[in-house]
Parts: structure tokens; C-alpha cells; sequence
């Protein structure tokens, strides 16, 4: 997969190629990252790329001409069907779901805005989607497109050494991911659950998804509303319900 930044500061990428899962891909030739600078496409010796906003106000807006030209360059080397996204707090939410659907497109075009943002006759006619990474403002798009580029990166067929680390995670299918434990077995009065030590294939995933469940149920229930459940999954909430009255009782 080839993503394109467009992005005032390119070596901030470094953090994601230079390191960890997302290094790996770029090594094994699963993904291509490349980045192009509004600034390299300025015609004046200060290389602006912002200017003041029309009807006054605080900051200053990203100009369209050398976004432009920069988002031509990053055409001329992208796939086809290449989406082009403006990381924005005004855009879709980004979502597992999304990470994983992007992992089957040929490319992307990932635009940075800084300043107040970017000129809107811009995003009219040349962005195809505008996606933000939660309900704050950033002073800038690159850390909203390093969380995207790295969500992707992970999903890449072939990118984790264990194709299976991400099938049972958090937000795959709606639901948290079971707790972790390693060695030691004991840590003071700590030990590891009983079931993930009987090396019983069917106790130990039985218990990983009635703890999953019980966890989404705690910390996030939105995400189990309106929600069909397996037979299998409705014993084990009932399971998790029976343990929270047990301990109310007790209080
Ligand atoms: N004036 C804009 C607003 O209130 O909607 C905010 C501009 S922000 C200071 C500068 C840039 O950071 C935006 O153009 C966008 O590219 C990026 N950005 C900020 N917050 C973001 C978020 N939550 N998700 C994605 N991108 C974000």
C-alpha cells in the first residue's frame, strides 16, 4: 500500500518509520510512505504557504496554490483510486473497522492541516474525506495522520510477525480485549487466573472472551447496545451479571 503525507513537517514521520510495528512494514515493502511538502511548491523566497483570513480573526489559513501543487505531485506517484483524506477534528471519526477497510485500498493521500486550518475552496474541490481521531483540537494534522498510518500499518497482511495478535483485540468486533498476563506465575499475592494455567484450550478461551465481555460491559456498554449475542456469549454475560451481584451483596 503507498500513503502520501502532504505535510509541512515530513521528518515528524520518522517517529513511525524508523521504529516499531510500523518500520516493519515499510522494510518488508508492505507499505510505501512518501511526503510532499506545500512549501517545496511556493514560488516566493520565504516559501509561504499561509496568508490572513478574509473577514479577520485570529491565525492564519493554509493558501490553496501550493497544497495544490503539492497534492499534484502526490498524485503523479499514487495508485489509482486513491482517496484523499484532509485529517480534520470537523471529520468521521477514524475506527478499527476503518484501519482494517483502508488495508484493502491501493493508497492514500493523508493532507496535514496547521495554522486555522486550510482554505475551503480547497477541501470542496479536491478532498474526497475528512477524518478526525476524537473530539479535541490538535495544533496540527501530522499526530492524526501518524495514529492513522499506524492503525493501517498493523493490519497489513503480513506486517505482524502473529496474524492472529490482532484478531482478538479491542474494537475488532465490538467488544475490549481480554486482560494479559505473563511470567512469573506469582507475584506476591497476585496470580495469574487459574483457567489460562489448565492448559485447557476450551477453559482458556472461554475465559478470555466471558472476561472480554465483562470488561466492555464495565468500561465501555455503549459498545454492547443494540447487540445480537451468541447463545455462548449470553451464558457468559450472565455469568459476568451473577459476579456483579455476588460482590454487591457482599458490600
Ligand atoms: N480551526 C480548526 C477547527 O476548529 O476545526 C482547527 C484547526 S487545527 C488548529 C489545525 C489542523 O490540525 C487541522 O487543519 C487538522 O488538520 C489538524 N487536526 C486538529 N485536530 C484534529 C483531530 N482531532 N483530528 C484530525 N486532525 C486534527
Amino acid at each position: 500500500m503507498k500513503i502520501a503525507l502532504i505535510t509541512l513537517f515530513p521528518e515528524m514521520f520518522e517517529a513511525l518509520t524508523g521504529y516499531g510495528i510500523s518500520s516493519r512494514a515499510v522494510n518488508q515493502g508492505l507499505l510505501e510512505v512518501s511526503s510532499f511538502n506545500p512549501r517545496d511548491f511556493t514560488d516566493d523566497p520565504h516559501a509561504t504557504v499561509d496568508d490572513r483570513p478574509y473577514g479577520g480573526g485570529p491565525g492564519m489559513v493554509m493558501m490553496v496554490e501550493p497544497l495544490l501543487r503539492a497534492l499534484e505531485a502526490a498524485k503523479s506517484d499514487a495508485p489509482e483510486n486513491t482517496r484523499v483524506v484532509l485529517m480534520s477534528p470537523q471529520g468521521e471519526v477514524f475506527s478499527q473497522a476503518k484501519g482494517i477497510d483502508c488495508g484493502q485500498m491501493p493508497g492514500l493521500i493523508l493532507i496535514c492541516g496547521r495554522y486555522e486550518g486550510i482554505d475551503e475552496r480547497f477541501i470542496q474541490r479536491h478532498v474526497d474525506e475528512e477524518w478526525s481521531i476524537g473530539d479535541y483540537v490538535l495544533s496540527g494534522g501530522e499526530l492524526a495522520a501518524m495514529v492513522v498510518l499506524d492503525a493501517i500499518a498493523r493490519h497489513l497482511p503480513g506486517t505482524l510477525g502473529n496474524q492472529m495478535s490482532v484478531i482478538d483485540e479491542s474494537h475488532l468486533d465490538g467488544t475490549l480485549d481480554y486482560p494479559h498476563y505473563t511470567r512469573p506465575e506469582k507475584l506476591g499475592l497476585d496470580v495469574v487466573p487459574a483457567e489460562l494455567l489448565s492448559g485447557n484450550h476450551k477453559q482458556m478461551s472461554r475465559y478470555r472472551r466471558r472476561e472480554a465481555l465483562k470488561r466492555t460491559l464495565d468500561r465501555r456498554p455503549d459498545l454492547l447496545t443494540g447487540r445480537v449475542f451468541s447463545q455462548e456469549d449470553r451464558k457468559l454475560l450472565e455469568e459476568c451479571f451473577a459476579g456483579r451481584n455476588a460482590v454487591n451483596a457482599t458490600e
